[in-house]
């Protein structure tokens, strides 16, 4: 009899950091000689994780459209909202995330890793080191990329001591660069002009649920060239975002553009603006506003968003 199979898998719409942990994962409980293990995606890849998995020759993991009756490992996320349809039936057996813990619930005790470091990629890392375990050149490599991706190169407020020492391991063993990786990254994830606003807007989107009942929506977009980019997009984001909060049925849409050269977001949102403006003490003037420092969904939106009780 072939063992079944335990799933691991990232969050929808997912991103480099929750496609990378689930390879690594998979590929460590292998070393470990457990084979049952493997990792799905949640959904279509993004230009930054292709670029990564194709520079290091990793063949992307399969899409998992439903995990109902499914034995599974959540990676990257804990929220409800954002795991694959059919996890009220599925038996969750572990998380490993670095995200505010959200709404799961189970009837057994569960293997649950939750720490406030930089990415997943980093606690996964972690785990070969402890199960004294060498990381393969390639898996180093993209688990590398995992970390820059979701630290914007260690300049994220979210970058932590437990980051920058697994930078330097998997540098060495990967012979990578991460300047260099980090700058290559860059370039692809940066090339808003060629893509559709709607598609920019959703990319790399999440959903919440507030504590006062309103359905949230917040996509984030990094670039080095926000400026060009903002001078022609501007109305259409606005017009888009109202297009996807009517779609969808949100109380408010935010949508970040990220510049990492400038350090700083800036914000559109549509719907119950008053919300954000209160949790981030700013005031917005036709639907945006230019943050400085603010490069952190997770740790400078999301939080004082949820802060708010009515
Ligand atoms: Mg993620
Ligand atoms: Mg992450
Ligand atoms: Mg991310």
């Amino acid at each position: 009899m072939t063992e079944e199979k335990i799933i691991i898998v990232g969050h929808k719409n997912p991103d480099l950091d929750s496609i990378a942990s689930a390879i690594a994962y998979a590929k460590l409980k292998e070393l470990l000689g457990e084979n049952h293990w493997e990792a799905r995606r949640a959904g279509a890849l993004d230009k930054e994780t292709i670029f990564v998995l194709e520079r290091f020759g990793i063949k992307p993991p399969e899409v998992i459209a439903s995990i109902s009756d499914k034995k599974v490992a959540l990676v990257d996320h804990c929220t409800q909202c954002q795991m694959v349809d059919g996890v009220n039936n599925a038996e969750v057996l572990e998380v490993v995330d670095h995200h505010n813990i959200g709404d799961l619930e189970t009837d057994k005790p569960i293997r649950f890793h939750v720490e406030p470091v930089g990415s997943t990629c980093t606690i996964i890392a972690s785990y070969y080191l402890s199960h004294d375990v060498e990381i393969p050149e390639k898996i180093a490599g993209v688990l590398l990329a995992g970390i820059i991706s979701d630290t914007d190169l260690f300049k994220s407020p979210t970058t932590t001591e437990m980051d920058l020492k697994f930078k330097n391991k998997l540098e060495k063993i990967s012979g990578v660069n991460s300047q260099e990786l980090g700058i290559e990254m860059f370039k692809v994830k940066s090339e808003l002009d060629k893509k559709d606003t709607k598609g920019l807007i959703l990319e790399d989107f999440k959903e919440y649920e507030l504590k006062t009942g309103d359905k949230l929506g917040v996509g984030q977009v990094k670039t080095m060239t926000s400026e060009e980019f903002l001078k022609e997009r501007r109305k259409e984001i606005i017009k888009k975002m109202k297009e996807v909060k009517k779609e969808e049925k949100y109380d408010l849409l935010i949508f970040i553009i990220t510049d990492l050269l400038k350090e700083g977001s800036e914000l559109f949102a549509v719907g119950k603006k008053e919300l954000l403006e209160h949790a981030l003490s700013v005031e917005l003037e036709n639907n945006s506003v230019w943050v400085k420092d603010l490069m952190s969904r997770k740790k400078q939106i999301i939080p004082q968003l949820m802060a708010i009780k009515d």
